[in-house]
C-alpha cells in the first residue's frame, strides 16, 4: 500500500460519536447527486496523481512533510461542523481547543504567561510579529540575516519598516560582527533570529543576539517556522542547543506546525512573550462578540476567519504525541536529524561531490563536484532532473558563491550565486532510508559523470 487507508474506518465511528452531540435535533437532509459528485471526485483523483509523492521517504526535496493519520482524521471530522476560531460564537469548543494547544507550544518555550494563536501559517504569524514590533517602534529599522526568509523584507515593505539585511557568516548563520556594526548606528528596533533557516536549516547565534540585546536595547524575534520544535530534540551540537537553551528569550516566537509538527497546511502560530501587546489589536466587531466575555480569538489575530478545524488538528497531534524531551514526537524529529547527518557524512567521503558544512538540523545542501561554478550548477540541474526518474526527489538551491570560497577554495566562481542541491530529511522514516537514498543518488550522479 502506498497511501495509509486503514484510519478511515475510525474517522466514521468519531462521527458518529460526534453526531449524538446533536441528537436532539430534527433530521436535515444534505442533498447531492452521489453519482455526479463520485465522477467528480474520481476526476479529482485522476488530477491529484500529477504530484511529486511529497508523503514518501523517496521524497527527500522541500520542506514538505506529511501530516499524522490522527491531524489528517481529526481535521477531516470537524469539517462536518467547518468550525470559526475567529469567535467563540463560530468556533466553540475548536477554541477552546486553540487556546489548549497553544498553551502546550508555549510551555515547550517555558512561557506560562504570553499571548498567543494560531494563524494561517509562517507568513501571517511573522506579519503579526512583525507588525507588533514596528508599532513598538516606529521609524527604526528591521534587521534579518541575507539567509531569513524572504518573507520579512517583503513584509517590512507592506509594513512600511525601514529593513537592512545583515551579511552571514560561512556556516549560513548571521554574522555577529556585521549585526553588530549595523547596531552601533542606534537607529535598530527589530533584529529577527532565523532558528533554523529554510535554505540550509542555520540556526542563529541567539546567546550572542541575546548579548547584544543586554547592550543594545531592540525588540528580538525568533522566526523558528521551521526550527522551532527542534528545542525539544537531545541530539543537536551544543552550539545549536546553547541557542535553542534561551529562545524563550526572545519577545515574540514563530512557529510552524504544518512545517515540522505534523499537520495539514494552514497552520502556524504566532507567541508574544508579553501578553500586554494584545492592547494594539484593540477593536470593536460590530458583528461578532457577543457570545461572551471570555476572549475571542479574533480579537487578538489579524486574520478572521480561520479553520477552527486546524486547531482541532493540531490539538488531537498533541494528544497523542505530546511535545516532551524524549517522548515519541520529539524522537521522531531526532531521527530526521540522524537521517540528514547520515546522508551528509556519505556525501563528505564521496570524491564525486562536493560538502559545505554539517547539518545544523535536518537539511543537507551539497553539489557535485567541479572546479567552475557554472559547471557546478549544470551538474547540480541534471542531477536534480536525472534523480527524480530515478525515483529520487530532491530540490534545488541558490547559494550565495561568496559563502563557499573557504569551502571550496579549488573552484573558480564565475557569478555571484551558485545552484546546489538540497534534501529536507523531515520525515523520521527518512532514518531508515539513507540506503537507499544514497543508492540512487550515487547511482545518478555516477550515470551522469561517465
Ligand atoms: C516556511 C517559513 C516561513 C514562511 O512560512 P509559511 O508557513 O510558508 O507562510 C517563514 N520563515 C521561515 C524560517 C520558514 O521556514
Amino acid at each position: 500500500m502506498k497511501l495509509e487507508k486503514e484510519s478511515l474506518g475510525i474517522l466514521r465511528e468519531a462521527l458518529d460519536r460526534m453526531e449524538e452531540g446533536f441528537a436532539g435535533l430534527p433530521d436535515a437532509e444534505v442533498h447531492y447527486d452521489a453519482d455526479a459528485l463520485r465522477g467528480v471526485l474520481l476526476e479529482v483523483a485522476d488530477r491529484m496523481k500529477d504530484n511529486y509523492p511529497y508523503f514518501h521517504p523517496c521524497y527527500a526535496g522541500q520542506m514538505l512533510k506529511p501530516p499524522h493519520p490522527v491531524a489528517r482524521l481529526a481535521y477531516m471530522l470537524s469539517m462536518w461542523v467547518n468550525p470559526n476560531n475567529h469567535a467563540l460564537d463560530g468556533g466553540k469548543a475548536s477554541s477552546h481547543m486553540e487556546k489548549e494547544a497553544v498553551a502546550d507550544i508555549a510551555r515547550m518555550f517555558g512561557w506560562e504567561s504570553y499571548l498567543g494563536h494560531l494563524s494561517s501559517g509562517g507568513t501571517m504569524a511573522n506579519l503579526e510579529a512583525l507588525w507588533v514590533s514596528g508599532k513598538l517602534n516606529p521609524g527604526k529599522k528591521l534587521l534579518a540575516s541575507e539567509q531569513a526568509h524572504y518573507t520579512h523584507s517583503r513584509i517590512t515593505e507592506v509594513l512600511h519598516i525601514p529593513f537592512e539585511s545583515v551579511p552571514c557568516d560561512n556556516r549560513s548563520r548571521m554574522d555577529m560582527g556585521a549585526l553588530e556594526d549595523r547596531l552601533k548606528k542606534g537607529d535598530v528596533g527589530t533584529v529577527v533570529a532565523t532558528i533554523g533557516s529554510t535554505g540550509t536549516g542555520a540556526v542563529d547565534p541567539l546567546s550572542a543576539i541575546l548579548d547584544l540585546r543586554e547592550k543594545y536595547g531592540f525588540r528580538l524575534h525568533a522566526d523558528s517556522a521551521y526550527g522551532g520544535y527542534y528545542v525539544l530534540a537531545d541530539n543537536l551540537t551544543p552550539e545549536t542547543a546553547a541557542s535553542y537553551k534561551r529562545l524563550g528569550e526572545a519577545d515574540s516566537i514563530v512557529i510552524d506546525p504544518h512545517k515540522h509538527g505534523l499537520q495539514p497546511y494552514g497552520c502556524g502560530c504566532i507567541l508574544f512573550r508579553d501578553p500586554s501587546v494584545g492592547t494594539l489589536y484593540k477593536h470593536d466587531s460590530p458583528y461578532t462578540y457577543f457570545s461572551s466575555s471570555e476572549l475571542h480569538l479574533g480579537e487578538i489575530s489579524l486574520e478572521c476567519s480561520r479553520a477552527g478545524a486546524s486547531a482541532v488538528a493540531l490539538w488531537a497531534t498533541q494528544r497523542l504525541l505530546p511535545m516532551t524531551r524524549g517522548g515519541e514526537f520529539a524522537r521522531g524529529l531526532m531521527k530526521c536529524r540522524d537521517a540528514a547527518l547520515d546522508l551528509y557524512r556519505r556525501l563528505e567521503a564521496e570524491p564525486l561531490f562536493l560538502t559545505m558544512f554539517p547539518p545544523e538540523l535536518d537539511i543537507v545542501i551539497w553539489a557535485p563536484k567541479a572546479t567552475r561554478s557554472s559547471e557546478i550548477s549544470r551538474l547540480s540541474q541534471e542531477l536534480f532532473d536525472k534523480a527524480a526518474t530515478n525515483d529520487l526527489h530532491l530540490a534545488l538551491f541558490s547559494y550565495p558563491s561568496k559563502l563557499l570560497k573557504d569551502a571550496w577554495p579549488d573552484v573558480t566562481f564565475e557569478a555571484d550565486t551558485v545552484a546546489c542541491l538540497r534534501s529536507c530529511l523531515m520525515k523520521p522514516d527518512h532514518a531508515d532510508w539513507t540506503d537507499h537514498i544514497w543508492e540512487a543518488l550515487k547511482g545518478t550522479m555516477q550515470a551522469i559523470s561517465r
